[in-house]
């Protein structure tokens, strides 16, 4: 089911909260609502309401607080977000104690605020290079296709990536321009050579033959682990990845918006009803280990027969490949103004 309205989305927060929340950083003189639930910090949904200048919030199986340009929809129990109709996976569920609504402030300081207000977002800068990175490749073919292999479409989707960044003035690294094996570690090295460009990598996914829909992954940050599953010691350490976890957010939020929106909307090509899975956390070494804002992109499942097709054809990647473009187009706005 396709929920997402394409007004909303157009107007997505990446470009359109930036002058509706003040000039106040996190810490000042604001009075958040901290509780501590179980050794960790929460701050109230209300004090949220109150920072961002969310004009309602209104409670029930859904809570949702809403402005003249963003709407945000959380509930009790669940680790899903909604910002403007894009799934965001928390990485604590939503809590209710005495009486009062709480987010984890982790979500607060690493999700809602990088997206809500990208210009705060201390150390991401301009950029001119982007680092594209095709998965796979050479004796590591991916997710098994239909048609063809993730190591083929990836690298096709990314040879038109750079194409189209390229006739923009864009400087871009592939660390693979050939159906060659690259290890994640020389992934990681390429991409840290570059201290002043961005990485996206791109991926299509697998599971069982009814899986759909695309995800965009970003480092975890410190205290979270990686997706589905259970936290371990090592999560709590610092890795080089979360250096830049603000940055890395907020490109994946441009990303994965301007993914759905292109993607279902025939303005922009075809409507190829693309589900959304949602933004979510991981620890993969290519996000660990990068030092620039990073994220991975799952631009469908190749194990499900209807969307390999959708894949397959080159209208869905042209589409795909004019998003990514887009999106990296925005997030460098997003993070230009003011600088
Ligand atoms: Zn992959």
């Amino acid at each position: 089911m396709i929920r997402y309205h394409r007004v909303i989305l157009s107007t997505f927060l990446v470009i359109c909260v930036l002058c509706c929340t003040g000039a106040r950083s996190l810490g000042q003189a604001f009075k958040w609502e901290v509780v501590k639930h179980k050794g960790a910090e929460y701050v109230t949904l209300r004090s949220i309401q109150s920072f961002y200048y969310f004009k309602s919030i209104k409670y029930g199986s859904k809570i949702t607080l809403e402005s003249s340009k963003v709407k945000m929809e959380v509930s009790k129990g669940s680790q899903r977000c909604r910002l403007n109709g894009v799934l965001f996976i928390l990485s604590h569920p939503i809590i209710q104690s005495g009486g009062r609504y709480l987010m984890s402030r982790t979500d607060l300081v690493k999700l809602v605020d990088p997206v809500m207000r990208p210009t705060y977002i201390k150390n991401a800068r301009p950029f001119t290079t982007v680092v594209v990175d095709a998965g796979h490749g050479g004796k590591d073919p991916g997710s098994r296709g239909f048609f063809l292999n993730e190591k083929e479409y990836a690298l096709k989707m990314a040879r038109l990536v750079r194409d189209k960044l390229q006739a923009k003035g864009y400087r871009v690294v592939m660390t693979r321009d050939s159906d060659v094996f690259i290890s994640l570690s020389n992934r990681v090295r390429i991409a840290n050579k570059y201290p002043g460009a961005v990485f996206v990598s791109i991926h299509f996914n697998s599971g069982n033959a009814r899986a759909n829909g695309i995800e965009t992954f970003t480092i975890s940050p410190v205290g979270v682990p990686h997706m589905g599953r259970g936290v371990k010691a090592r999560d709590f350490n610092m890795v080089p990845g979360n250096i830049m976890d603000s940055a890395s957010i907020a490109l994946a939020t441009a990303v994965h918006s301007r993914a759905l929106l292109y993607l279902n909307d025939a303005t922009y090509g075809n409507n190829f009803r693309i589900e959304d899975r949602g933004i979510k956390r991981a620890r993969f070494n290519v996000l660990t280990g990068i030092r620039i804002p990073a994220i991975l992109f799952e631009g469908g499942f190749l194990s499900n027969r209807a969307e390999a097709g959708k894949v397959h054809s080159g209208a869905y990647r042209e589409t795909l490949a004019n998003a990514l473009v887009r999106a990296i187009d925005v997030y460098r706005g997003s993070v230009s103004r003011g600088r």
